[in-house]
């Protein structure tokens, strides 16, 4: 049993974010799919589709910004709905590095994330109100 070390809260994550990666020749007609799908199901933020990679992120992918307690539904859902393609979930804490490397969970094949720009904490995360999700999605879909 180890003495020195605590579990960390669940208050301590604000948001998650899932990405979704694609190839832009093979894969996006179904990346396209998946983000419409989405956008009718949940109220999340979603972002565009990046075509070209952005950040940590090694291929085109886009963003799913949603709240803790949609973790449930929305995770679940999308591993039956990816359709082959690789999803990064991961939460938002003050620790943003091990957010990406330490805590993320994989639907399908994990990639290798460009983690050099990634500093350990985020400097204003305790100082800076967290801001909550702002939706950019008006679900229509019933159920999931
Ligand atoms: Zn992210």
């Amino acid at each position: 049993m180890l003495t020195n070390v605590s579990p960390r809260s669940i208050a301590d994550i604000a948001n998650f974010h899932a990405h979704v990666y694609y190839d832009a020749d093979r894969t996006r007609a179904e990346a396209t799919t998946l983000h419409g799908w989405i956008a009718e199901r949940f109220r999340v933020h979603l972002s565009p589709m990046y075509d070209t990679p952005v950040g940590p992120h090694p291929m085109p992918m886009f963003e799913v910004a949603f709240e803790v307690p949609l973790y449930g539904r929305l995770v679940p859902w999308l591993s039956l709905n990816r359709m082959g393609l690789s999803v990064l979930v991961h939460p938002n804490t003050e620790r943003i590095r091990d957010d990406h490397l330490v805590q993320p969970a994989w639907l399908g094949a994990p990639l290798t994330l460009l983690v050099d720009g990634i500093p350990e904490l985020s400097h204003n995360f305790r100082t800076a109100p967290v801001r909550p999700i702002e939706p950019n999605t008006t679900p229509t879909a019933i159920g999931t």
